[in-house]
């Protein structure tokens, strides 16, 4: 009974995600150029971990060998990650405006956001996801569901870092790395103010 309630509460999380992940690239449209084959392919990775497999989860017993049982208060406690999930993503799309891409790309008139959620991490958009994905086992009962963003999103997120702070760093040099020492890359530095 208690499963069936949290995963109900993983797809309304899952629906508030796209809504503003929805509103922000339709508030700046993207062109869908991707900028190579493997960053396409582990983009498109995600979208398994945080749907298909769950929507099969959900809808059909196939995947009923992996379920196991948690108490309700750990499913609380995945509400409450994913909660903090969707308000990280949602300060990092305000945050970030029309800088925000799903590829790696240097825009035109593009500006470094120092500000806001950046002004303590430098990914915390990627961060939201890896977020959604400790909050998913605990909302989600089954070993295969349960991990399946974290382990669609890790790839993607150690593919594309070095690259994009590699792309940050030709396009704003000296910038870039005096903001890459005050902060973390998905936590805060500790000592900063
Ligand atoms: N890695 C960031 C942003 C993801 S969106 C995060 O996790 O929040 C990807 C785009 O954001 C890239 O194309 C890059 O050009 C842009 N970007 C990343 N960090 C930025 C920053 N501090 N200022 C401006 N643009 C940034």
């Amino acid at each position: 009974m208690s499963d069936t309630f949290f995963t109900i509460l993983y797809f309304i999380f899952v629906f508030a995600a796209s809504i503003i992940r929805g509103v922000y690239s339709k508030k700046f449209k993207q062109s869908r150029e991707y900028t190579d084959k493997l960053d396409k392919f582990l983009t498109i990775m995600p979208v398994f971990g945080m749907l298909i497999f769950p929507l099969i989860y959900a809808l059909t017993s196939w995947l009923d060998f992996a379920d196991y049982q948690l108490p309700i208060w750990a499913g609380w406690i995945g509400a409450a990650i994913f909660a903090l999930s969707l308000w990280v993503l949602w300060r990092s799309h305000a945050d970030l405006g029309r800088q925000w891409s799903v590829k790696v790309e240097i825009q035109e008139e593009h500006k470094l956001v120092t500000d806001g959620i950046f002004k303590h991490i430098r990914h915390p958009m990627y961060a939201a996801h890896i977020l959604w994905g400790i909050a998913q086992p605990l909302l989600l009962w089954n070993w295969i569901v349960g991990l399946s963003m974290l382990v669609t999103i890790f790839p993607l997120f150690f593919y594309r870092v070095p690259k994009e702070e590699g792309m940050m760093v030709d396009e704003f040099g000296d910038e870039y790395w005096h903001y890459k020492d005050r902060t973390g890359r998905v936590f805060p530095k500790l000592g900063n103010d």
